[in-house]
C-alpha cells in the first residue's frame, strides 16, 4: 500500500535552490521505487523570505512546517543581508524555526567515505572506517541558561555572565534520542561531560547512567570533554555514537565533521518531541558559487536520506539513497569541491543526473 508523506521544502538562499532541486528529484525516484508518495510544499525562509515577505520566517512557513511530516531545508544567508539588524537576518529565521518546532536534538554524522579519504587532514590509517554520530542537545545548556548578560559589579567593573543549566527532563529526553540512535547503529554510546568540575555535568552523568538500564543492548561509556576532544583526533574509530550538551556538542560536532575534510558531504538532522524534524546540510549557502552549477548536492541528498531514516522511519529507502551516493563516487563523479586527479568533474545538475541513473 502506498504510504503518503507531506514534506516541507525550504530552499532558502545561495546554492539552496540548486541543491534542493537535486534532492527533490532523487526523493521522487526513491518514492516510485518504495511505494512512498511525497507531497512537497515549498515555503520561504532566510534572505529570500526577507526580500519577499519582510521577515526571515513568515508565519505561513512555520505553519507549513508544523503541518508536514518532515522538513527538508537547504541553506540560508548571503552577503546582501549581512549588515541588517538582527531581526532581519536570515539566521534569525533558522533559530525561529528550531524554536517553533521545539527541536532539541541535533544529529550530525561524520563518516569517512573510502572514495574521499584523502580529503581528510589526518593520516589514512587514523580516519579509514570512521563512522561517528554526534547527538547534541540544542535548546538548553549555557547558550540559554539564566541569568545571562553583561552586568556592572558594585565596583562598577563590567562582568559577563552565562549559566550552564540542565534539568532532569532536558537530559533525559536528549539521552533517550541518543540511546535510540546508538541502538540503530552499532550499539556503543559515549556520553561527554565535564563532571570532574561542573555540577551540571554531574547531574548529566547520573541521569545518562540511570537511563542505560532501559537500553540493555547499548554499551555506555563516559568521557570528560577535554579527553573526548583529544581522543577524536587521536583515534576517532573508537567512537560510534556520542551524546553531549549544547556547548560541548557545538565544538565536538565541528571537530568530528572536519575529520572528513569535505563540507559539501555532511548532512544533519534536528529532532523534536513527536513533531516534524528538520533535515539540512551542515554547510551554508555558499554565495561565492551560487547560480554557477558548481555546488555539491550530496550533503543535501544525504540530508534527504536522514529525513527518510529518522523523520519517516523508512530505513530501507534511506539505505538505498546512501548507497547511490557511494555509487556515483565509485563511478568517479566529483563536483569541484571534492575533485581529485583522475576523476570526472561535474556540476550540480550532472551529479543529480548521475544519482538518478544509479537509482534506476
Ligand atoms: P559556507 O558553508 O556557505 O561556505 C564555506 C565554503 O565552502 C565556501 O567556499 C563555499 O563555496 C564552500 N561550500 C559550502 N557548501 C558547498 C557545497 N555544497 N558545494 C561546494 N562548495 C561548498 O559558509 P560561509 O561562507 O561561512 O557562509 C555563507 C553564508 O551561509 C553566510 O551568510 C552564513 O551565515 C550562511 N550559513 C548558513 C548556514 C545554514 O543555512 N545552516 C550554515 C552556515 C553558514
Amino acid at each position: 500500500m502506498t504510504q503518503q508523506f507531506r514534506i516541507a521544502l525550504l530552499s532558502g538562499d545561495g546554492i539552496g535552490p540548486e541543491i534542493m532541486a537535486v534532492a527533490v528529484d532523487v526523493l521522487k525516484r526513491i518514492g516510485q521505487k518504495f511505494d512512498l508518495q511525497f507531497d512537497f510544499e515549498d515555503a520561504m525562509i532566510g534572505g529570500a523570505a526577507i526580500d519577499q515577505a519582510g521577515t526571515p520566517l513568515p508565519e505561513e512557513t512555520l505553519e507549513t512546517c508544523r503541518q508536514s511530516d518532515a522538513v527538508l531545508l537547504a541553506a540560508i544567508g548571503g552577503y546582501k543581508w549581512d549588515t541588517q539588524p538582527r531581526h532581519l537576518r536570515p539566521e534569525t529565521g533558522l533559530l525561529g524555526l528550531r524554536a517553533g518546532l521545539g527541536l532539541f536534538a541535533n544529529l550530525r554524522p561524520a563518516i569517512i567515505l573510502p572514495q574521499l579519504i584523502d580529503a581528510s587532514s589526518l593520516k589514512r590509517e587514523v580516519v579509514e572506517g570512521v563512522d561517528i554520530m554526534v547527538v547534541r542537545e540544542l535548546t538548553g545548556g549555557v547558550y540559554f541558561g539564566e541569568p545571562k548578560g553583561i552586568f556592572a559589579t558594585e565596583s562598577g567593573e563590567k562582568r559577563g555572565v552565562n549559566t550552564m543549566a540542565y534539568s532532569v527532563s532536558e537530559i533525559d529526553r536528549i539521552g533517550r534520542v541518543a540511546f535510540e540512535a546508538a541502538q540503530k547503529r552499532s550499539g556503543k554510546l559515549c556520553s561527554v561531560d565535564k563532571a570532574n568540575v561542573l555540577e551540571v555535568s554531574q547531574l548529566w552523568r547520573d541521569r545518562i547512567t540511570a537511563l542505560a538500564a532501559d537500553y540493555p543492548t547499548v554499551e555506555l561509556s563516559h568521557l570528560y570533554v577535554d579527553n573526548a576532544a583529544m581522543q577524536l583526533l587521536r583515534w576517532p574509530k573508537q567512537f560510534d555514537t556520542i551524546v553531549t550538551g549544547n556547548l560541548f556538542g557545538d565544538i565536538l560536532s565541528d571537530a568530528a565533521a572536519m575529520l572528513t575534510g569535505s563540507i559539501g558531504m555532511l548532512p544533519s538532522a534536528s529532532l523534536g518531541e513527536g513533531g516534524p524534524g528538520v533535515f539540512e546540510p551542515v554547510h551554508g549557502s555558499a554565495p561565492d558559487i551560487a547560480g554557477q552549477d558548481k555546488a555539491n548536492p550530496l550533503a543535501q541528498v544525504l540530508s534527504a536520506a536522514m529525513l527518510l531514516r529518522y523523520g519517516l522511519d523508512q530505513a530501507t529507502a534511506a539505505d538505498q539513497l546512501e548507497q547511490s551516493v557511494l555509487q556515483v563516487l565509485d563511478q568517479g563523479y566529483r563536483t569541484p569541491d571534492i575533485m581529485s586527479e583522475g576523476m570526472l568533474q561535474v556540476g550540480c545538475r550532472a551529479m543529480g543526473e548521475a544519482l538518478l541513473k544509479t537509482l534506476d
